[in-house]
């Protein structure tokens, strides 16, 4: 629990764990559980801040290390040649920001994708369905191997 009685959010809390497949010093990546394309990777900060703003120099540093190793893995599974992808992440109450906890969405992009008007992806975050648990963990699994992750 956090202090002031407020329950944890998802990012919080320790149903995250299934879907990490890499962990590094200050943040996570996690399989997006509603992805706006296959692959779709969050980065998390692990300590609770809703704002880059609120991060040490060192989780920044980590965050970026994060995106860095976790990235071409994720396109070479669910990326074509020209390894297209969009880092977005929404902050603060009018940005449409969901969990209420900073998190930096990696997303692959294909030539041919259904988000080529420049927005649509953006508008999509929102209003994706979930995978189902099965194929989740699939895809959490792959990423595993991929990182040679071990518990
Ligand atoms: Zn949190």
């Amino acid at each position: 629990m956090e202090s002031g009685g407020k329950a944890p959010d998802v990012f919080c809390s320790e149903s995250i764990s299934k879907g990490v497949f890499y962990k590094g010093r200050h943040s996570i990546a996690v399989v997006d559980i509603a992805p706006v394309m296959p692959g779709h990777t969050l980065v998390i900060p692990t300590r609770h801040v809703l704002d880059i703003t609120e991060l040490s120099a060192e989780e920044m540093g980590d965050i970026h290390l994060t995106l860095k190793k976790v990235t071409p893995i994720v396109l070479r599974i669910y990326g074509d040649s020209s390894m297209s992808y969009d880092i977005t992440s929404q902050i603060g109450e009018y940005s449409g920001m969901s969990v209420r906890h900073l998190h930096i969405h990696i997303i692959p992009r294909k030539k041919d994708d259904k988000y080529q008007s420049k927005q649509s992806v953006y508008d999509a975050i929102e209003h994706v369905e979930r995978l189902p648990e099965k194929e989740y963990s699939r895809r959490v699994d792959l990423l595993r191997k991929e990182l040679k992750w071990s518990e």
